[in-house]
């Protein structure tokens, strides 16, 4: 059988990187698959479990990692864990599906870095700073402190950009669509 792809998506929040990853999941010809990662964070009012994430407590994922269930985990902000489960993966490529991640910066090089022949890892990067800025106060989900902590999260995450495959410059949603959809499609249909 024909080995599933993964494409990675890490940028900092804010970027637009999840919109992107719907509009990809959205096409069946690219018979993509989401990892639902699991973490420790509370769930938003627009969240659903299951389905954005698996919502677990603390003290369940310090069990996982000790269990050695994560291909990968990143603690992304104070007391919020976040990781990728192996038989969430596993069961997606089972399937035969290609699997698709939304996760941080670390995170992506982390699977890449095990993945390196079937995976590709794309960078969204934000226009710049300024407008991350104003994209995360217009979402109104978050406090002025946890903007702070994601802006300063953000210029960190994008020292790391050039370590990724491509980087997607989220300036214009339609062309950056575009852009991705092409991308992934060369990737999904080139044999490795
Ligand atoms: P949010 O709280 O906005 O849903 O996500 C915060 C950050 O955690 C985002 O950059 C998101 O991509 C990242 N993230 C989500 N799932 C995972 C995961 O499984 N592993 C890692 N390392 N980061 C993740």
């Amino acid at each position: 059988m024909k080995k599933g792809k993964l494409i990675i998506f890490s940028a900092p929040s804010g970027s637009g990187k999840t919109t992107l990853v719907h509009y990809l999941l959205d096409k069946p010809e690219l018979n993509l698959a989401f990892s639902i990662s699991a973490t420790s964070r509370q769930k938003r009012p627009n969240e659903t479990d299951g389905k954005d994430y698996y919502f677990i407590s603390p003290e369940s994922f310090k069990e996982k990692i000790k269990k050695n269930e994560f291909i990968e985990w990143e603690e992304v902000y104070k007391n919020n864990y976040y990781g990728t489960l192996k038989s969430e993966v596993e069961n997606l490529l089972n399937k035969g599906k290609n699997v698709i991640f939304d996760i941080d910066v670390k995170g992506g090089l982390n699977i890449k870095k095990q993945y390196p022949d079937n995976s590709l890892a794309v960078f969204v990067k934000p226009p710049s700073i300024n407008e991350l800025k104003k994209r995360l106060e217009g979402r109104q989900t978050e406090t002025p402190e946890k903007i702070a902590m994601r802006i300063a999260k953000a210029n960190e995450e994008i020292q790391y950009s050039k370590k990724f495959d491509v980087i997607i410059i989220n300036d214009n949603l339609e062309k950056a669509k575009k852009e991705v959809y092409r991308l992934v499609k060369k990737f999904i249909n080139e044999s490795r």
